[in-house]
């Protein structure tokens, strides 16, 4: 048997065969998807579309540490619920979501990813929580080998709004440390995540330390029925409609010039987490491009 791990057998599994030079995967990954995951219990990460790593701006991605802050911080409680109409004027500023979401709480701003509800629940969090609670989860650090992606040393802004709906340029993670996010948000609270290191490079295990949830029980409770909420009936719901893998998930768009590029991130089983994973599509919102990409590499193999 070929060990699943190996990135040429994963890469065959995917039905992507063949080394390509780096220039041109380089060329490549910027019109193509890219794809990776990792195995929460032995750390090894596949890179079934190449090594290229994207580093872009996060989009709604970003909710998932919000929300995490509001409640570790105390600035939420466990069931405040706020009206969205589909429009909120913050100073000069309008914030909106495509469909109004009526009254929702925390858990449903997850999964339908509410941008109005984050906008007035966030008021009093300022961008250096944010921030903090973002290092917490190693958004400013390394992963498996690749470098970071812009993180701010200083806040550029006084709000975290803009780097909570994930469009402010100076945080700009990469995708493996979107999904060492999923990682860490899927694993217990206050457990250690294995380290995350490519499956061909097993040196590279020993250099990359050892990150812990930040989460609380109650904190881990609302961004896991959040994410669940988001695969089984949200933003995500595309992403395993016969519930076979049992994901937790989260979808981020953002605007690139006039067209979109989008994300999702996730972990499953939701009930024992053992996988994690990341999409980055550079064109087509969430639930046009990277909820159903990730869909069809999340079905096409057998996971272990
Ligand atoms: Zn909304």
């Amino acid at each position: 048997m070929p060990d699943i791990n190996r990135r040429g057998f994963i890469r065959s599994l995917f039905g992507i065969t063949g080394a390509l030079p780096v220039a041109q995967q380089m060329a490549e990954a910027r019109s193509q998807v890219s794809f990776f995951w990792c195995n929460l219990n032995n750390g090894q990460v596949g890179f079934p579309t190449g090594l290229v790593v994207p580093k872009e701006r996060p989009g709604s991605i970003m909710k998932l540490v919000a929300a995490a802050a509001l409640i570790d911080e105390g600035l939420y409680h466990g069931n405040e619920k706020y009206e969205c109409t589909g429009t909120y004027r913050v100073g000069k500023e309008s914030v909106h979501c495509q469909n109004a979401h009526g009254r929702i709480d925390l858990t449903q701003a997850i999964g339908k990813s509410c941008n109005i509800f984050f906008a007035q629940a966030t008021k009093h969090l300022t961008a250096r929580c944010f921030l903090d609670k973002a290092k917490q989860f190693a958004l400013d650090k390394p992963c498996a080998g690749t470098a970071s992606g812009a993180f701010p040393a200083e806040p550029t802004q006084t709000a975290s709004l803009h780097y909570l709906l994930g469009l402010a340029p100076d945080l700009t993670p990469s995708a493996l440390q979107l999904m060492r996010l999923a990682a860490l948000i899927g694993i217990a609270p206050g457990a250690t995540l294995a380290a995350l290191h490519s499956a061909e490079n097993l040196d590279m295990k020993a250099k990359e330390p050892l990150y812990t949830s930040p989460l609380t029980a109650q904190s881990h409770k609302v961004l896991a029925e959040g994410m669940r909420l988001s695969a089984t009936s949200g933003t995500a719901k595309k992403l395993d409609v016969d519930d076979k893998l049992k994901v937790a998930a989260k979808t981020g768009t953002t605007p690139h010039g006039n067209k979109f590029q989008s994300y999702v991130i996730g972990y499953f089983p939701c009930d024992k987490p053992a996988h994690a994973f990341v999409l980055f599509s550079p064109s087509g919102t969430s639930q046009d491009s990277a909820v159903p990409k990730a869909r069809d590499y999340l079905m096409s193999t057998t996971w272990p």
